[in-house]
């Protein structure tokens, strides 16, 4: 139906005959000739039609904005002045010849240049046309170009693509399952995949040695900024292989991805214990373009009569720890009383602080709601501690090692950009030694990473200190954002039952769920291990999109409806009967949603907090 593109005219074209075809991005009726500009994926072209050519200047005079149209006409340089040097084809334009309305158009609920004032409600439900503006678009082709350079990397370093299966049983990587109710088996349901975890590892068992896939993962999580319940990762796993072949192999892939699609050298991927990223960052996936550290002053604070300090340094689960901020005592009352609202959503009591005046002037010297309950002598010791000079402001957080951990984390990363102290456009990382468990609310344990994950001892040591048993995981970390995270597994069956045991999950439990996986484990397995990547946001950080919506053709809102589609749908009795399902509460008994549009469409407007 076309000869080109419309974003692929050129000078070079100049007297030919072209067809186009795609969309009226705008028609301009000046005095006797028509403009229209044609848009398509690729671009648009400016096409013109004067009443020389009778019959399609009376259809051009028809055409509304969106219309679906093909024209044949000449390209010609456009007259002296009316280049517009923006536009890849601004120097030439079409002289229409013939024009066939392939479809009419009704007026779309938004311009497409005029998206910024609509709401991402009405854009998502039109998502249709919300794609077919140019920065979407790019997006969705900017997508298709990484996904294209991955698979070809893998395919050249020898992994396998395999697919797995949709409708299949819980995997345990911490989240709620989607679960699909079994026609054939009465009360039986599938779960959708949380991740292909026990799928590759059982491929490795079978021999394919190296295996990738771009998969599809459902997680059925709560509320929260920037997630989207099904999402998509680049999921690799390997056999006869350690941990460093693993990091390098998929380090070059990101280098090389980066350097491919954004011309952009990234520095050294840094190796950095989990226990030494809390320290000093609070968080497990530091940001390290921010020139910020968190420093312990417990032992300095933990004599003194104020409460607020003195408890959490006594505790050993507490944690009190100054953020150093240079040049900070600029900032104002007001400033600091949003900080201290800020570290409130990360369960912060409050932000003690001192500002740093002169030093030289000692106690005299400083500015401080806090310093009379420590008393000059420890104020100044912790100032010293942690460097502070003239101009300087020190936030503290005193709490359990958690809230302080996660508040001064988030704190530190605020600050960075609202001072502007980024100190780099890229700041990879990876995070290794990572605990094998963590306790959660009752006291039980939990895995860190998943239950299929090696710890660094033996399963003797495991069960002697399973609260300080290391594992062999690590994270891929990118400005703060944690891009892919993986582990060795576990190949011998004694081991994983141990872990199992470790985790409160008797042996008859451990069969029922898992039990193929234990055979698996007898029969031949391969030393192994693996990591995903989260496709969706390594496309939000190269592109530098705010919301992981904009990266996404079809996503979901954060209370995982589609405002397209509608889905979730109800469905009809008969269907329910085939399912043997039935309802708990009829739709008019079911109280309506409770929450708003606007925090259905939340933004990642917490940085740090992922
Ligand atoms: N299955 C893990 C996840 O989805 C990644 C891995 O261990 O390979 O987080």
């Amino acid at each position: 139906m076309r000869s080109h593109y419309c974003g692929g005219i050129n000078e070079s074209h100049i007297d030919q005959d072209v067809t186009l075809c795609g969309w009226v991005h705008r028609r301009r009726d000046h005095g006797g000739v028509i403009f229209l500009d044609l848009r398509d994926r690729d671009g648009i072209s400016q096409v013109v039609f004067d009443p020389d050519s009778h019959e399609s200047f009376e259809l051009a005079e028809k055409v509304r904005g969106e219309f679906v149209i093909q024209v044949t006409g000449r390209v010609r340089r456009r007259p002296a002045g009316t280049e517009n040097a923006n536009m890849a084809t601004g120097q030439v334009e079409v002289l229409g010849k013939a024009l066939n309305i392939l479809n009419a158009a009704a007026t779309p609920p938004f311009q497409l240049d005029e998206h910024i004032d609509v709401g991402e409600d009405v854009r998502l439900k039109y998502r249709f046309i919300d794609l077919r503006r140019p920065e979407m678009l790019n997006r969705l082709r900017f997508r298709s170009r990484v996904t294209s350079y991955i698979r070809n990397f893998l395919d050249r370093n020898e992994f396998m693509d395999v697919e797995t299966p949709i409708l299949t049983r819980a995997t345990p990587e911490g989240a709620r399952d989607y679960l699909v109710p079994s026609r054939t088996q009465e009360g039986s349901f599938f779960a959708l995949p949380q991740s292909p975890q026990l799928f590759k590892q059982l491929l490795m068992v079978s021999g394919v040695d190296r295996y990738y896939q771009i998969a599809k993962c459902f997680r059925d999580e709560d509320l929260r900024a920037d997630r989207q319940p099904e999402f998509t990762q680049i999921d690799i796993e390997a056999s006869f292989v350690d941990e460093a072949f693993l990091m390098d192999k998929t380090e070059s892939m990101i280098r090389e991805l980066f350097q491919d699609v954004l011309k952009v050298a990234l520095p050294e991927f840094p190796r950095m214990p989990y226990s030494e990223a809390m320290k000093r960052y609070g968080s497990d996936k530091p940001d390290l373009r921010i020139p910020l550290e968190l420093i312990d002053v417990a032992d300095l604070v933990e004599a003194v009569d104020f409460k607020v300090f003195a408890g959490p340094a006594k505790d050993p689960k507490g944690r009190v720890a100054a953020l150093r901020v240079p040049g900070g005592n600029q900032l104002t009352r007001k400033q600091i009383d949003d900080y201290t609202k800020y570290v409130g959503i990360y369960g912060a009591r409050g932000l003690a602080y001192i500002k740093v005046n002169e030093l030289a002037k000692g106690a005299e010297g400083l500015q401080s709601p806090i310093v009379k309950f420590l008393g000059d002598e420890v104020a100044l010791a912790v100032l010293e501690r942690v460097g502070a000079e003239d101009g300087d402001l020190v936030f503290f957080g005193a709490d359990k090692a958690s809230v302080v951990n996660e508040a001064l984390g988030a704190l530190r990363i605020r600050l960075g950009h609202d001072l502007n102290m980024l100190t780099t456009e890229w700041a990879p990382l990876w995070v290794v030694d990572f605990p094998m468990f963590e306790e959660v609310g009752d006291g039980s344990l939990h895995a860190i990473h998943h239950p299929f994950t090696a710890p660094s001892c033996t399963p003797e040591e495991l069960v002697a200190s399973p609260e300080t048993a290391l594992s062999r995981a690590y994270d891929m970390v990118l400005n703060g954002t944690e891009l892919g995270g993986g582990s060795i597994r576990i190949h011998d069956e004694s081991m994983q039952q141990t872990v199992f045991r470790v985790l409160g999950i008797d042996e008859a439990e451990a069969r029922a769920k898992f039990g193929f996986l234990l055979d698996a484990l007898k029969y031949g397995c391969p030393p192994h291990g693996g990591l995903a990547f989260g496709l969706d946001r390594l496309i939000m950080l190269m592109t530098g999109a705010t919301s992981i919506r904009d990266v996404i053709a079809f996503p979901k809102t954060q209370s995982a409806t589609c405002l397209m589609t509608q889905a979730p749908g109800t469905v009809d009795e008969k269907q329910l009967r085939e399912l043997h399902i039935k309802l708990r509460r009829q739709p008019s008994e079911r109280a309506g949603g409770n929450i708003t549009a606007e925090e259905d469409l939340m933004k990642v407007d917490e940085i740090g907090k992922s």
